[in-house]
């Protein structure tokens, strides 16, 4: 097998991007769980271990204010861009920014949307997004949990327009809903939505099974909310069950993946026990999904994960695993898959087995 084009996104703007959440009095300040740090280090390791270079770099595409206003309302947009130009402000729960986040922002969306444009194109077979801020929690009139502006809805978006892409499916692996892809596709039947998380983690409100779509869109999103303490054996189980049968039904010309760390075991923000080897795990059951029905079309966009020391050993994992390498770290804090921890439990089972069923239901899974 040939070695695979792998395309890799970054700007260094991304690590200049300030996070400003006020997490009440009692919180002494300066310990937010978001910072640059997890992302300024994955990039590092992409270095140290040859994966950057053995990339082809793709730089951010400018977007114009129309790129954004597919998805988000002018209104939104406004007030980020004032907001960002005085001193920052808070435009949505967990979400405050400093001066200056708007056009980080946008070149955030511009690095997931160039990544996809490359992907489409067939520029590159698969691609790496490596931007900051987040995305997957954004919606159309409003930012949400670091997340600013909605980049891989931004992507598609453009990419349709373009003409290069119809039905696309987002997988999104962090740890917390992608409430914002549900949001924005809720309706639509050619973007399916998956979204495998810790249950009632963040939003609260959101990411229950029963939430499959409306009207044309019914089918076309699915929850798969995991206990606390899900290791591999969950995971996993979820990925074969749910996720996989349900790319291969939808049959979609892309893709994309929501990608955070922070249901990796050293996460701060979340209570699950995912391995960095985990991470391009699933990475490697996505390219096989992908080369099923999307000519292998795939692009992986960072999102979440807070661990300053793990996460860049996942997201190294993931993009060795696009490149078709070995994940060759020294882990200290990989979990054998027998370990109990990793091991499905009945409890588990069933939270999966009722998702399943939903899905069943709504039409997103083949009886
Ligand atoms: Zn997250």
């Amino acid at each position: 097998m040939s070695t695979p084009n792998v395309g890799l996104v970054t700007a260094e703007q991304y690590f200049y991007h300030q996070s400003i959440i006020d997490f009440g009095p009692d919180a002494e300040p300066g310990a937010d769980l978001e910072s640059p740090v997890p992302r300024r280090r994955l990039l590092n390791l992409l270095r140290k271990t040859g994966a950057a270079d053995a990339c082809r770099a793709i730089a951010p595409i400018a977007l114009d204010r129309a790129d954004l206003e597919r998805v988000h309302t002018p209104d939104y947009l406004d007030a980020f861009q004032s907001l960002s130009a005085m001193n920052g402000g808070e435009l949505g729960d967990y979400a405050g920014f400093g001066r200056g986040s708007y056009e980080i922002a946008v070149l955030s969306a511009g690095g997931v949307a160039a990544a996809a444009e490359a992907v489409a194109r067939g520029d590159v077979d698969r691609a790496f997004a490596l931007v900051r801020p987040p995305g997957h929690h954004a919606e159309p009139d409003r930012a949400r949990g670091y997340c600013l502006l909605a980049n891989i809805p931004i992507a598609v978006e453009r990419v349709r327009a373009l003409g290069l892409a119809s039905r696309v499916a987002i997988v999104d692996w962090d740890v917390h809903h992608g409430n914002g892809a549900q949001v924005i596709y809720y309706d639509d039947p050619n973007t399916l939505t998956i979204s495998l998380h810790q249950a009632q983690l963040y939003p609260i409100d959101s990411g229950f099974i029963d939430e499959v779509g409306e009207g044309a869109g019914r089918g076309a999103n699915l929850n798969v909310p995991l206990p606390a303490g899900s290791g591999m054996g969950a995971y996993r189980y979820a990925m074969t069950e749910i996720v996989l049968p349900a790319l291969e039904a939808f049959a979609p010309d892309m893709i994309i993946v929501a990608c955070g760390y922070d249901a990796g075991l050293l996460d701060p923000s979340s209570q699950m026990a995912v391995t960095a080897r985990g991470f391009g795990e699933f990475t490697r059951l996505l390219v096989q999904a992908a080369a099923g029905s999307a000519q292998g079309r795939l692009l992986i966009a960072q999102e979440g994960g807070y661990s300053p020391l793990h996460s860049p050993f996942c997201g190294t994992a993931v993009v060795h695993e696009l490149l078709g390498w070995e994940f060759g770290l020294v882990d200290h804090y990989d979990l054998d898959d027998s370990a109990p921890e990793q091991l499905l439990q009945e409890y588990q089972r069933q939270a999966i087995d009722a998702a399943r069923r939903a899905g069943v239901d709504s039409g997103a899974l083949p009886h």
